[in-house]
């Protein structure tokens, strides 16, 4: 936390707005605009909410296709299945380890050519990392099919100066707790269609319609963001430019420290492409690195307490989603099965990266 999500939120007791709406929610949708450049916001109770609420919008209904990353946390897919849509997975590219524009362009082909065209397409940004959107977008216009844009890990990433989760026709943010920022929980929806947003406020609040009494003529949804929590997150956005500073110092720190050893990968960021580096991520090549696997550093790390975690697990190879569709090869896959999460919380003290880059050491040999 930074020094003013306390003052906000004791602002919110002063003036008794412990409530799902107030000031702080007002302001802090106010600061999601402004820092991100959409232009309207709607706080909400998570990125999953926002997600669910995206799909109700666009009319995705039982049977429907919906296209999603695969290499992605099960959150990005979760609210396809809770509308009886199908997730249709789609793999990684390597440059970004982001949606394959080539994947999505054969499954979006064979799909409409069985007369099921995806209701929408969600592209992760994952780590921080800005997908490929120019192309994605490109196929999403050719086949006119609106864009879910998952930005809940890349809050502050940019794309040719743009923000992430303004390219879609709806972007989403995450304010969960292991987040660049956060409320506890919390996640947020943007949008430059004003309708679109009002909506989701209409629909996050029960779907209440204008009445003295309590009329409703959709079903509704206990989404919106609380004015408490809302003012911790307009605290936190006054720190967002100093966390995305620390998390790529703290990219720079193993870059220095392991950037040199043979087999071992970082994720650099592709021309026009900026990353809030949410979490350091990393490649191990173990043809390459004398034998040294990604387990082996896994575990050499977790016998000093030091925990990492291998990168999420596609979605295509989840017991949950096992028979989904999935357009692609082999690259989420690999990915899994190689890559790394390091250590990235903005709080890392100096004795604790110490304390990392001795054992790295000791693991590769190094002086
Ligand atoms: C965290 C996360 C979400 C979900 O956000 P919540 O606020 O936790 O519901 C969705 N997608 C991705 C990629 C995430 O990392």
């Amino acid at each position: 936390m930074g020094d003013t999500e306390q003052v906000f939120v004791k602002e919110a007791f002063d003036t008794n707005w412990v409530a799902p709406l107030g000031p702080n929610v007002d302001g802090f949708e106010r600061d999601l605009q402004e820092y991100t450049g959409s232009a309207h916001a709607a706080a909400l109770s998570s990125g999953t909410a926002a997600l669910h609420l995206s799909l109700i919008m666009l009319g995705v209904k039982p049977g429907d296709t919906v296209i999603c990353q695969s290499l992605t946390f099960s959150a990005s897919a979760n609210p396809i299945a809770y509308l009886g849509a199908v997730p249709v997975f789609i793999d990684s590219e390597h440059e970004t380890w982001n949606m394959c524009p080539d994947a999505l362009e054969q499954a979006v082909k064979d799909l409409t050519s069985k007369g099921k065209k995806p209701k929408a397409i969600i592209p992760v940004h994952l780590y921080g990392m800005p997908a490929r959107m120019d192309e994605i977008i490109s196929i999403a216009q050719h086949y006119d099919i609106p864009i879910v844009e998952d930005a809940a890990e890349a809050l502050g990433s940019s794309l040719n100066g743009r923000k992430c989760g303004t390219f879609g026709k709806l972007g989403i943010l995450s304010f969960n707790g292991n987040k660049i920022i956060t409320t506890s929980g919390g996640g947020a929806l943007l949008s430059a269609d004003e309708a679109l947003i009002q909506k989701a406020r209409f629909l996050a609040t029960q779907a209440r319609d204008p009445a003295p009494h309590y009329q409703h003529s959709h079903i509704g949804y206990n989404y919106r963001m609380s004015n408490v929590l809302a003012g911790i997150g307009r605290g936190q956005m006054q720190v967002l430019p100093q966390r995305i500073e620390q998390r790529r110092a703290i990219f720079s720190f193993y870059q220095e420290l392991l950037g040199g050893i043979p087999g071992i990968r970082f994720l650099n960021e592709p021309k026009g492409c900026f990353s809030n580096r949410w979490l350091t991520t990393l490649l191990i090549d173990p043809q390459m690195t004398g034998g040294i696997t990604r387990e082996d550093i896994r575990q050499a790390l977790e016998a000093r307490n030091i925990e990492s975690r291998p990168l999420w697990k596609p979605m295509h190879l989840q017991p949950v989603f096992e028979g989904n569709p999935y357009f692609g090869g082999q690259v989420a896959e690999k990915l899994f099965e190689k890559g790394l999460c390091l250590p990235s919380g903005s709080n890392m003290t100096a004795p604790e990266k110490e304390r990392i880059a001795e054992r790295m050491r000791q693991i590769f040999h190094l002086k």
